[in-house]
């Protein structure tokens, strides 16, 4: 036996950062802030964020606030993954999702009971591999995960109810649009440094009705890998 399943033990049962009052006041700041769905509210409250991020930050894991994962890449803020899971999911949750930008996953496994799959691309091998381990600990199993370019999309499994996007372009990539299903919506913070809007797409045929949710502030949509 080494001592990392002990450790890793540990951080799973959870030590006092991870206490009900400190999540208890995360979600009082979600309501605070406008998130209104009770079931992503609930989700948010039992998906244990610290396991996402280096031991040296869990301390601020249930802070409403992004915190760097490495290569230059943040884990999104609360507030931020609340409003697109609602975005996403409102009305009628989507079966089949594709998630660009899986980062370190914890957007991945707070949707992931709400739809029956998700379908998950992140250019960074290394967050790629690192997510896949914390949802396989996490015990989430409808999650397939590609170290790919999400630029376009992941065509096999296409056409995708939901589509949503965890990182800003100037425009929708048009793979994008072409692999979402009639009636599917799309989530993605759209515009150029500093001026980003949380769009939502709702395709109908070969039109696209558009809702702007709110300013945001996302890494970019970058192509190729890393
Ligand atoms: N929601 C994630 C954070 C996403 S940060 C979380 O909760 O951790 C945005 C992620 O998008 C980064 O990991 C970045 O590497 C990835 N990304 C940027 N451009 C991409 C592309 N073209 N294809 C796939 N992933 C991309």
């Amino acid at each position: 036996m080494t001592a990392r399943p002990a450790v890793t033990n540990r951080r799973l049962t959870g030590i006092g950062m991870t206490s009900a009052r400190t999540r208890d006041r995360l979600i009082a700041r979600l309501r605070e802030q406008g998130i209104e769905h009770e079931d992503v509210l609930e989700r948010i409250r039992g998906v244990p964020r610290h396991l996402f991020v280096d031991e040296a930050l869990a301390s601020r894991a249930y802070e409403d606030t992004a915190l760097p994962i490495g290569h230059g890449q943040t884990i999104s803020q609360p507030f931020v993954v609340a409003l697109m899971t609602a975005a996403l999911i409102e009305g009628s949750a989507p079966r089949k999702v594709l998630e660009v930008g899986t980062g370190c996953g914890y957007q991945t496994a707070v949707l992931a009971p709400f739809v029956a799959t998700i379908y998950s691309v992140e250019r960074i091998a290394a967050l790629h591999v690192r997510a896949r381990r914390v949802l396989r600990d996490l015990k989430i199993a409808n999650v397939f995960m590609r170290h790919g370019d999400g630029f376009e999309g992941w065509p096999p499994y296409a056409p995708y109810d939901g589509i949503l996007v965890a990182a800003a372009s100037a425009r929708v990539p048009a793979a994008l649009l072409e692999q979402l299903a009639n009636g599917g919506r799309l989530v993605m913070p759209v515009g150029p440094d500093r001026e980003q809007q949380l769009l939502r797409l709702t395709r109908r045929g070969d039109t696209y009705e558009r809702e702007l949710l709110g300013p945001a502030t996302f890494v970019p949509l970058l192509k190729g890998l890393s």
